[in-house]
């Protein structure tokens, strides 16, 4: 994909105050724009409190902006429209948060890939939520079908949470500290996976992360949120080797040594 089509998920002029009579307003975001181009991966890159997860609950309807634009394939974003649920789908940090502990693995696919598709035979959907299971690295599939996720590491399962996002078959993924979780050794898995789907799948992706480590490995372009303000974006090479935002040199001198994932 040119880094010069058309924006397939677009922000524009996002504010988002938290009105609190005791402890006094927050303003989360302060007119966030943002651009995420058809099988890019932006990474919003920011410290804890600066916004960057009000603005996935935004962008997931989940939290209503107080002003600003959203846009989907270049129309005004109707969140609520199950094109546009479909279209964006979510990662959260917390695996274990986000699955259903009463519910096997193979629920979970199946319950999402018939959500906005239907299926000949209950052969087809098993197919599909074994290939899904491939997919994302859980094999043999037929291993982890009757599985309940506390039988899981908490890499496998981010992997299922993953699966599942893509039994939709969405075109954006939103992936909120998705590794911040899991141990150190299964980090730089999720990532590959994440890089895997983006490039064969052409998945866009906005990678939220403190991390500026798995910023670099995953995305294309970084923008760097402090405050509820996009202080810096650009290539990421641009912004990791020639930062211009006092506070984007603080990000890297806080960490030292990016380490090389690829
Ligand atoms: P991040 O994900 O970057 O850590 P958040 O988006 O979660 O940041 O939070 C940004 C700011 O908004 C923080 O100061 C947080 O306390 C505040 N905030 C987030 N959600 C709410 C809420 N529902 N009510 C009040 N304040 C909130
Ligand atoms: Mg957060």
């Amino acid at each position: 994909m040119h880094s010069d089509s058309p924006p397939l998920l677009e922000l524009r002029g996002i504010h988002k105050t938290f009105r609190d009579k005791k402890h006094g307003d927050v303003q989360a975001l302060r007119g966030v724009d943002l651009q995420l181009r058809p099988g890019h991966c932006v990474g919003l890159v920011g410290a804890s409190g600066s916004g960057k997860s009000t603005l996935a609950r935004i962008l997931l309807n989940l939290v209503a902006p107080d002003c600003g634009e959203i846009l989907f394939d270049r129309e005004p974003a109707r969140v609520r429209d199950p094109r546009y649920r479909k279209n964006v789908q979510m990662i959260f940090q917390d695996p274990f948060a986000s699955l259903n502990p009463v519910h096997t693995v193979g629920h979970h696919l199946t319950r999402a890939a018939s959500l906005h598709r239907t299926f000949d035979s209950p052969g087809a959907l098993r197919d599909v939520t074994v290939a899904l299971l491939r997919q994302v690295g859980l094999e043999p599939p037929e291993e982890y079908l009757e599985k309940k996720p506390f039988a899981l590491s908490g890499g496998q399962r981010q992997r299922v949470a993953i699966a599942r996002a893509l039994a939709v078959q969405p075109r954006v993924l939103v992936a909120d500290e998705p590794t911040s979780m899991l141990d150190v050794s299964m980090r730089a898995d999720v990532l590959h996976l994440l890089n895997e789907l983006k490039v064969t799948q052409s998945l866009s992706m906005l990678l939220i992360t403190h991390d500026l480590a798995s910023a670099r490995f995953l995305s294309d372009q970084i923008c760097v949120i402090h405050q509820g303000v996009i202080v810096e974006s650009g290539q990421t090479a641009d912004v990791l080797h020639h930062p211009k935002h006092e506070y984007t040199k603080a990000l890297l001198a806080a960490s030292p040594q990016l380490p090389q994932m690829n």
